[in-house]
């Protein structure tokens, strides 16, 4: 067996930048004991000093004349560094998601620039409190005013020290005389360096609850496979208010009395602030958050606390996955079937799957909980066969009563003459909470809103007949289908019914606003969507003003469903329902379940009852109905079963190859040759479709195109990856591929957009 005999090797790896690797030759006897992320010594520079790098590829092929590329001097046998794992994590996610090293490194280190610490300065007295007194009387005789106000307040205080910028500021003394005072030795100014902390607690303390019984056997057990020294991966399905983040507190405190850190990943900060709270009012100063809105101070400052063991805990979106803990215990993940949890650039990871990679690197492992009400087909599959560990938590523990469901059938409104809208059960239910001073939230579906076609009358949805999505309207009357490039003209009446009221559904959330507005003009109303939430602050503003109850009416997309308990909300809409089952997208009838069922959890949160009507074309769908009755194990059956026969994730896996070129007609022909090398390979049960335009398929002039492959053995997809990326480089480095990029996208979780 021959061992590859170069190394390419970054320099110390500073955080800040994270650049070009340098290539060293790896002498005989080191050969084979190499790998990517070990720590080695290398010559470097002019000089030839002795620095310490890291292997982050190795290869066969010199890159330059091999009589000037120099030998490593020693491997490095020290034990697991945190920068050794992240750079192992680094290696598996370049060849788990394909992306370059480089891209990879940069992704789970976390490049801040390295700031100044922020100083405060405090004064206090540096002669005895007699002395003092008598310095105040002759400042007093003397009319000396700044000197008098500075020795009053520090007497005041009973010889505490006192922050300068009180003194400067609120009793208005110049710097100047607070330095002669230091120079004459009446008083002592001394500078404190300290972190920038980007939340701050409300200093409420957090009295601890006494767990039921099955929050307690989570704890339990998930506690006891740790002193059996098993590492698992656990799911916790429970609905909303069932106590999760009360099961991910306990089990932080257990990892924290171990002498470990625990990760908490969230979807987004903004939505998620008085869970937020409930942590900071638990752990106070040892808690932290890391998010994209901090300043590069407040980042620098959150790694250092991290690194140096000033918190125990983090919370944040996925990149927080990557906070350089000494001895992470736990990493926890939130509403887990969040698509935020999936990188959008590359490399194209997955949260969950990239923690229990990292869980599994820690030199004394980690757990990994997942939660959430509506878990991923993923999760769930794999907590069927025995992967994770599963606990279903099946109780509120808010007492407040499961609303009522109803579903509106709109096909059956139209044969009433109701083209507005609002059904008519709905309208009727908005009147009666007017008029009785509860609120209403109106819930518009606007995800995968890509311009999907219906027939108003049966509600028939047009779609591929070689791929089961629905078929997006394009220019000139076409239907297109994102994944395969089928295309057909759009039909003038339906094919089914004969009604010509086939058209692509749009519905605003303003025209839902006017709507209402028009008909009771007595309602105020509030808008939450992109529009009004653009500039800072007014998502929360638009939330604590609905809370408030300074309006009747939230009119908002998918934003208004997660995150906020409003408890006088007795009736939540939701218009038109099934604008995300035809998203050009397998996962579609996930999404609308997974929306559906936390919309309708939005109502009755109070004493109150509430009501929830659903409205849709096509009432029958499984996922409405699932969703109207809180059934997520119906829903998973017949979804699991549709993934099942189309092999689909998570039953198969899919890998997305995406293409972007400058020319059409250049990128589709790529993409056809990229899918020929595949093929070519013969990998048996390799199932391949397109090339075909994305479903935006021009962007800035650029064109996108896609490629899929479904395989069952992910390592198989892996295989065909790394031949594609061989392929493309050998062609990069003729000069031949100009004016196309291509990126790698495994078990895709949004279409390629
Ligand atoms: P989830 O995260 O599943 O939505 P939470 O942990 O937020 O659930 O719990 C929902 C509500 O129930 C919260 O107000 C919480 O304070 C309360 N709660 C949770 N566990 C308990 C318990 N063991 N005893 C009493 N109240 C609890
Ligand atoms: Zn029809
Ligand atoms: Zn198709």
């Amino acid at each position: 067996m021959s061992f590859p005999e170069y190394a390419n090797i970054i320099i110390d790896i500073s955080h800040e930048k994270v650049d070009k690797p340098f290539q060293y030759r790896i002498p005989e006897r080191l050969r084979g004991k190499v790998d990517i992320g070990t720590c080695v010594e290398v010559p470097f520079g002019r000089g030839n000093t002795r620095r310490k790098g890291y292997i982050i590829e190795l290869t066969n092929d010199p890159d330059f004349d091999e009589s000037r590329i120099k030998d490593i001097l020693a491997a490095s046998d020290e034990i697991a560094s945190a920068e050794d794992i992240s750079l192992k994590l680094a290696a598996w996610m370049k060849r788990h998601y394909g992306s370059t090293m480089i891209a990879a490194l940069r992704t789970v280190l976390p490049s801040v620039k390295k700031m100044k610490k922020p100083v405060r300065k405090f004064v206090s007295l540096k002669i005895p409190v007699r002395e003092a007194t008598e310095e105040y009387y002759e400042a007093v005789r003397k009319k000396q005013k700044a000197k008098e106000r500075v020795l009053k307040e520090l007497l005041d205080t009973d010889g505490d020290r006192i922050p300068y910028e009180l003194l400067t500021q609120k009793l208005q003394v110049a710097s100047a005389t607070l330095k002669s005072m230091s120079d004459k030795g009446l008083i002592r100014i001394e500078s404190e360096e300290y972190f920038r902390k980007p939340v701050a607690g409300d200093g409420i303390r957090y009295g601890d609850k006494v767990l039921s019984a099955a929050q307690q056997h989570i704890v339990d057990t998930v506690s006891r496979d740790y002193d059996e020294g098993k590492r698992d991966t656990y799911l916790i399905h429970g609905i909303t208010g069932s106590g999760k983040t009360e099961v991910y507190i306990a089990l932080i405190d257990d990892c924290i009395k171990r002498g470990k850190q625990a990760i908490v990943l969230i979807p987004e900060i903004a939505l998620t602030y008085q869970t937020l709270m409930r942590f900071y009012r638990h752990f106070g100063d040892r808690v932290s958050v890391m998010n994209s809105s901090l300043s590069p101070g407040e980042k620098y400052d959150q790694i250092e606390r991290a690194r140096t063991g000033d918190i125990d805990i983090i919370i944040g979106p996925r990149s927080a996955l990557f906070t350089p803990f000494q001895n992470t215990g736990i990493i926890i993940i939130d509403e887990e079937h969040e698509t935020t949890y999936k990188s959008e650039q590359s490399p194209k990871y997955h949260a969950r799957e990239t923690a229990i990679e990292l869980a599994r690197l820690l030199p004394d492992g980690a757990a990994v909980i997942l939660g959430s009400a509506t878990p991923s087909l993923e999760s769930y599959y794999r907590a069927l066969k025995g992967e994770y560990h599963l606990f279903e938590l099946t109780e509120r523990l808010t007492g407040g009563c499961l609303p009522s469901v109803e579903i509106a059938d709109l096909r059956q409104e139209l044969r009433n003459g109701n083209r507005s809208i609002f059904s008519e059960r709905l309208r009727e239910l908005i009147s009666d909470r007017l008029s009785k001073n509860e609120q209403t939230m109106l819930f518009i579906n606007r995800r995968g809103l890509a311009g999907f076609v219906s027939c108003r009358s049966c509600g028939e949805v047009f779609k591929c007949p070689h791929c089961d999505v629905s078929l997006s309207e394009h220019r000139g009357g076409r239907l297109v289908c994102h994944y395969c490039g089928h295309e057909e003209a759009k039909p003038r009446i339906c094919p089914k019914c004969s009604s010509k009221y086939v058209s692509s559904f749009r519905a605003g959330t303003q025209q839902i606003e006017d709507e209402v507005k028009k008909i009771w003009p007595q309602a105020r109303v509030l808008r939450m969507d992109a529009d009004t939430t653009r500039t800072k602050g007014s998502y929360d503003r638009i939330l604590s003003s609905f809370a408030g109850k300074e309006a009747d009416v939230l009119v908002g997309t998918q934003m208004i469903v997660k995150g906020h308990d409003f408890p006088d909300v007795t009736l939540v809409g939701v218009l038109a329902a099934d604008m995300s089952l035809y998203a050009s997208d397998f996962r579609a009838s996930e999404r609308t379940f997974q929306l559906l069922t936390q919309a309708a959890g939005r109502a009755g949160r109070g004493s109150r009852e509430g009501n929830v009507v659903i409205q849709s074309y096509q009432p029958d769908h499984y996922s409405i109905q699932t969703a109207s009755r809180q059934d997520y194990r119906a829903f998973y059956d017949e979804e699991i079963a549709y993934r099942d026969l189309l092999r689909y994730p998570p039953i198969s896996h899919m890998l997305c190859v995406q293409l972007q070129s400058r020319d059409e007609a250049e990128g589709m022909a790529f993409a056809a040759r990229l899918r020929a090398v595949m093929e070519q390979q013969r990998v048996p049960k390799a199932v391949f479709i397109g090339p075909a335009m994305a479903s935006i398929g021009r962007i800035n002039d650029i064109y996108r195109m896609a490629v899929y492959v479904k395989l069952d053995d992910y390592e198989g997809l892996v295989a065909l990856k790394d031949i594609t990326e061989k392929y493309i480089k050998e062609l990069e480095e003729m000069g031949k591929l100009r004016n196309i990029a291509v990126q790698f996208d495994f078990d895709p979780i949004t279409s390629y957009s």
